[in-house]
C-alpha cells in the first residue's frame, strides 16, 4: 500500500485537476525526498505547464512544458492529497494523514502550487517514497532501468498460457511469484492475496503446480481484482485492518470475518515473509504445507514502528 490502484487513482485525479495548468510554486520540506533526483532544485519546474500524467506499475510521472519531468514513487506510505479553490479535496494513496483532516499534516513534505489555486500536497509517514526530476527524454530509459514485466491491468498478453511460461519449474509459492515485479508490473500484496482468493488458488501453493484452468481464471482475476480496486479510488486499510467497501477487499486485512463466498473465517499466514489472507475452504490445496519463505522482515512491515504497521 499503495499499490498500482490507489497510484492509477492519484494519477487521474491529477490529470483531472491540474494538468493544463501552470505551476505557480513548489516547496519542499523534506530534502531526502530528492535524494537521488538528477536535478535536485525542485525550482526548476515553477512556470512550467503540466502537460500530463503518466503511471507504470507504481511510477508515476509528470510530464511538464519545455521538457522537464517529475517522477515519483509512493513506495509504503505515500500519499497525494489535491485541494481545490473551492474548498473540496481529492486524495489518494496512503490513509495517513487522515483525508478528511488538516492539511499540511506534519508528514506532507512538499507541496506543489498550480495557478487557480488549486494545491498539491505530497505526504509519506514512513519516508521511503522520492521524486526524481529530469529530462523528459530520459523518463523512457529510466523507466527501462527497473525491468517491469507488462502491466497486470490493461495488456492482453497476460493470459493462462502466458503464465504457464513465466511460472513454469518455479517451485516458490505462486504470491511470491505474483509479487515480482519483473514477471507482472503494479501487483502488491493486497491485490494478490484478493486474486488469488477470486481463483480459488492457495497462495502457498508453488507456482509450477498450478493447473491449466486456474491458470486462465487467475489471468482473469488479476486484472479483475486491480480494475475494482482502481474503480473503488483504492483500498482503505489501516493499521492491517480492511475497511471494505461494496466488498472490496474481500479478504486482505480482513482476518477472523466470514469469506464473502462461502462464509468460513478468513485466516492470516506468512507466505513469502509477507503477511497473507485467505479462505481454507475456497483456496485448498496447501494445508499441509507450513508458510513457505524465510521468516526476513520485509515487505509491509519493514522497518515499521509497532503502531503503525500497514499492510500492502
Ligand atoms: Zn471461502
Amino acid at each position: 500500500m499503495p499499490e498500482l490502484p490507489e497510484v492509477e487513482t492519484a494519477r487521474r485525479n491529477i490529470g483531472r485537476d491540474v494538468v493544463g495548468r501552470r505551476l505557480d510554486a513548489v516547496t519542499v520540506r523534506l530534502p531526502k525526498l530528492l535524494r537521488d533526483s538528477p536535478i535536485p532544485d525542485p525550482g526548476v519546474l515553477v512556470g512550467r505547464e503540466l502537460l500530463a500524467a503518466h503511471r507504470r506499475a507504481k511510477l508515476l510521472w509528470l510530464d511538464f512544458s519545455d521538457g522537464l519531468s517529475l517522477m515519483m514513487h509512493l513506495k509504503l506510505a505515500g500519499q497525494i492529497a489535491i485541494f481545490r479553490p473551492d474548498g473540496t479535496r481529492a486524495v489518494a494513496g496512503h490513509p495517513v494523514p487522515a483525508p478528511a483532516g488538516p492539511y499540511p499534516h506534519k508528514v506532507t513534505h512538499a507541496d506543489l502550487l498550480f495557478t487557480g489555486g488549486t494545491l498539491v500536497h505530497y505526504s509519506d509517514v514512513r519516508q521511503f517514497g522520492w521524486w526524481r526530476i529530469m529530462p523528459t527524454e530520459d523518463i523512457a530509459g529510466t523507466v527501462a532501468g527497473f525491468g517491469f514485466g507488462p502491466e497486470a491491468v490493461g495488456d492482453a498478453t497476460v493470459t493462462g498460457p502466458w503464465l504457464r511460461e513465466r511460472f513454469a519449474r518455479r517451485g516458490v509459492p505462486v504470491k511470491t511469484v505474483l509479487l515480482d515485479q519483473r514477471v507482472l508490473a503494479g501487483l502488491g500484496n493486497i491485490y494478490v492475496d484478493e486474486a488469488l482468493h477470486a481463483a480459488g488458488i492457495h497462495p502457498a501453493r508453488p507456482a509450477a503446480s498450478l493447473a491449466g484452468p486456474e491458470l486462465d481464471r487467475l489471468a482473469e482475476t488479476i486484472p479483475g481484482s486491480l480494475a475494482w480496486g482502481i474503480a473503488q479510488g483504492g483500498a482503505k486499510i489501516i493499521h492491517q485492518r480492511a475497511y471494505p467497501v461494496d466488498g472490496f477487499p474481500a479478504v486482505h486485512a480482513r482476518e477472523g470475518e466470514p469469506c464473502p463466498a462461502c462464509g468460513t473465517a478468513i485466516t492470516k499466514t506468512r507466505v513469502g515473509g509477507r503477511g497473507t489472507y485467505l479462505c481454507p475452504t475456497c483456496q485448498p490445496g496447501a494445508s499441509a504445507v507450513p508458510a513457505i519463505g524465510p521468516s526476513r522482515e520485509s515487505g509491509d512491515e519493514i522497518s515499521g514502528k509497532p503502531g503503525d504497521r500497514q499492510a500492502g
